[in-house]
């Protein structure tokens, strides 16, 4: 059974609002306490601590510290256990020949909240009517009540209290009953660009999904609010003569939230839409193609304009919505490929003559110009072409077995191929 992450906004009262940040304050210093500990016992002894040394050192520590042993001790040792991880981070790099930073003190700022691991155990989810809202229990904090709904119903695992830009969330991990999505009967392939969001080619033609509206008035307000922020800044810079230092007053500070509240405002704008999309393309499309997206690559070398367009590149999360669609293949049944960047070159190979021209196409060129059939279109639009082909070639390959491509999407045959590919995802 798969799990599903979903997200609650909570709604403490300020009684429970202050215990929330005692409690986020107790497990930041259970953090800096541990950490500090295995730094002691390496330097005493040449040794490293394990998680499991730090869960009998929890122990004794619970007897002596009472507002230690107020907390939940699950919740505790799952504190540990970040700790733990950012260790193992830093070795696997380490090992890797890398050069990473070593685990970090983490200031109450830098230290967004902590984690239970067993439902009923610290915590339990009380949902409201029809699984929308209702109120979390969170042990010696009370009934807190929250907003939002799992899209798909499922059994509480893990939660996580988050702090973030001074709201609070819950991050529950359901377990779920397998789904059976709507399956698609088309035959399509898109690809993903910062202006239209979505160009698809399909036999039948070519379709554009652009940003809806909202989104893009929000990202003009961050534009306004940005460059509000940064002349707040320099004001601040050149009346004081500093340029890091400098004393922060009430309206930079104001400006600056707002700003960070715009932002988390955006990204979940934009995840229900990735959401959305995702789910109108299993709907319609039985096989999917597009690009494997290398977004390190695309953030090198993104040139003079790197800046505003590493922004706009993350913000757009073309990862995360590429795992949404897989997610939802997987419980559709439905084809879905990534064709391999380097060998394919989408953005540089012509659709009509299959050729890929010599001169480099960069980012700021918005046109396919081929010089050797003369072809021109935009140029998103001669990617989702190529993938088009690209798909239906690899389709067309299955047409020696004696089934059509239509049979292999829409028959039952097709899970026993899937393994045969490699470019499915996991
Ligand atoms: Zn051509």
């Amino acid at each position: 059974m798969p799990n599903r992450k979903v997200t609650y906004r909570l709604y403490p009262n300020a009684e429970q609002e202050a215990r929330l940040q005692e409690t986020r304050g107790l497990h930041q210093r259970l953090y800096n306490t541990a950490l500090e500990e295995r730094i002691r016992v390496y330097q005493e002894t040449g040794k490293g601590l394990s998680f499991a040394d730090q869960c009998k050192a929890l122990t004794h520590w619970r007897k002596t510290i009472p507002a230690w042993a107020k907390l939940n001790a699950q919740s505790q040792q799952v504190t540990l256990k970040r700790l733990d991880f950012a260790f193992q981070q830093f070795f696997r790099r380490l090992k890797h020949g890398k050069r990473p930073g070593f685990p970090r003190f983490k200031s109450l700022r830098r230290y967004p909240g902590w984690g239970y691991k067993t439902h009923g155990d610290g915590w339990k989810l009380h949902p409201g009517a029809a699984g929308k809202h209702g109120k979390l229990y969170v042990q010696g904090i009370g009934m807190v009540p929250f907003r939002g709904k799992a899209r798909t119903p499922g059994t509480p695992v893990t939660c996580d209290i988050l702090h973030k830009v001074g709201k609070w969330y819950a991050s529950v991990t359901l377990k779920i009953e397998a789904i059976q999505r709507e399956r698609g009967t088309e035959m399509g392939a898109f690809d993903w660009s910062l202006m239209d969001f979505l160009t698809i080619a399909t036999p039948k033609g070519l379709q554009t999904v652009t940003n809806p509206r909202h989104l893009k008035n929000q990202m003009a307000e961050v534009k306004r609010l940005g460059q509000a922020v940064s002349r707040k800044i320099r004001m601040a810079q050149r009346i004081s003569g500093k340029q890091k230092g400098f004393p922060v007053s009430a309206s930079l500070r104001k400006a600056i939230q707002q700003l960070a509240r715009l932002h988390a405002k955006i990204a979940r704008s934009r995840k229900d839409v990735l959401h959305q999309t995702s789910a109108w393309l299993v709907k319609r499309f039985g096989a999917l193609a597009t690009e494997a997206l290398d977004v390190k690559n695309m953030v090198h070398h993104g040139g003079v304009r790197t800046k505003g367009l590493n922004r706009e590149i993350h913000d757009a999360a073309p990862g995360a919505f590429l795992q949404m669609i897989k997610t939802k293949v997987e419980e559709a049944g439905s084809w879905y490929e990534e064709a391999p960047t380097r060998e394919i070159r989408p953005t540089q190979r012509c659709h009509a003559c299959w050729r890929v021209p010599e001169e480099k196409k960069t980012l700021s060129d918005r046109q396919h110009q081929c010089p050797h059939c003369g072809v021109t279109c935009d140029r998103d639009e001669n990617a989702a072409r190529v993938l088009l082909r690209w798909l239906e070639t690899r389709l067309a390959g299955l047409r020696g077995s004696g089934r059509e491509p239509s049979e292999v999407w829409s028959g039952r045959s097709f899970a026993a191929m899937k393994h045969e590919t490699h470019a499915i995802a996991v």
